[in-house]
């Protein structure tokens, strides 16, 4: 047991919508015995350098990872994404396109929010909150909302308020699942299916397969015991990396570590991509 060595590879920082900063992430993480763990900020690498700064000084290893959230049909499909050259302008590019369409999305929210229901919050003041324009997402304004005692949690505001179909709902510009990958592979990254068992339709993951994803997380805070067996053997049948992390976003459960998957993982990951 003691010399087996294990990563949690799907953690938010406050560079997306997480609680704690990458500093605070990695600190956590060290407490835990992990010997890696990825920074998957919803579109954005911006927590990595400071993550990996904290690694040195934790002696954890920071995997460079983002994730995207892509569209196929009426679903919304979440892509990993590891070991990218994220540096490379084009790529930063796209991630800030993407970044601006949040941003004006979540302005229509809020006015929404506001309009349709009169409730008081300011967008401004949730920008604030969530340090800056650089990142905002549909979590700051459930968190707000949350501070002004109009919903008690997270999932009740995407229930009630924010979700897809509720009134005050918006829809952003996204990447199909092919762009994603291929943003991913282009720059020399391994895109991975992030948590399949929250999408609602399983036959589309034959499809999602065929557009040339590497790796399924498998092993995902969100998953049953089964689910989690059924996409281990799904990865097998199709040669896939089986990937697995905590999706820690820090104010609730789960906590960084709570899930892990065996460091092999990581060497795989790291192997296709210098391949790719
Ligand atoms: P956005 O990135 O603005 O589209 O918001 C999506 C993010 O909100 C996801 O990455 C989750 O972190 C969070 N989220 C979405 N649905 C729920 C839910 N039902 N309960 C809690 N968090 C959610
Ligand atoms: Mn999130
Ligand atoms: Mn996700
Ligand atoms: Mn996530």
């Amino acid at each position: 047991m003691k010399n087996i060595k294990y990563a949690d590879l799907h953690n938010h920082t406050t560079a997306s919508d997480g609680i704690f900063t990458p500093n605070e992430l990695v600190r956590h993480a060290s407490t835990k015995g992990l010997a890696a763990i990825g920074i998957t900020d919803h579109d954005t690498t911006d927590g990595i350098y400071e993550a990996q700064k904290a690694g040195k000084n934790y002696g954890i290893e920071i995997i460079p990872g983002i994730e995207l959230n892509t569209q196929e049909d009426k679903f919304e499909i979440h892509l990993l994404g590891y070991f990218m050259d994220y540096n490379l302008p084009w790529f930063q590019d796209i991630l800030t396109k993407i970044r601006d369409s949040r941003y004006y999305r979540a302005q229509k929210i809020v006015n929404n929010l506001v309009n349709i229901y009169g409730m008081d919050l300011e967008f401004e003041d949730i920008i604030h909150k969530a340090g800056g324009r650089h990142n905002i997402g549909r979590t700051h304004i459930a968190r707000a909302m949350i501070d002004k005692g109009i919903v008690k949690s997270i999932p009740e505001a995407f229930e009630k308020f924010i979700g897809e179909g509720c009134k005050a709902y918006v829809k952003r510009y996204k990447l199909t699942v092919p762009e994603g990958i291929n943003m991913i592979k282009k720059a020399g990254g391994v895109p991975v299916l992030a948590h399949p068992g929250l999408i609602s339709d399983d036959s589309i993951i034959e499809r999602l397969i065929s557009y040339g994803i590497l790796g399924i997380e498998a092993y995902h805070s969100k998953h049953t015991y089964q689910q989690s067996q059924k996409y281990v053997e799904l990865a097998e049948a199709n040669g896939l990396i089986i990937t697995g992390g905590s999706d820690c976003h820090g104010d609730s459960s789960p906590m960084v570590g709570d899930i892990v998957i065996n460091y092999e993982s990581v060497n795989e990951l790291r192997r296709i991509a210098k391949l790719s």
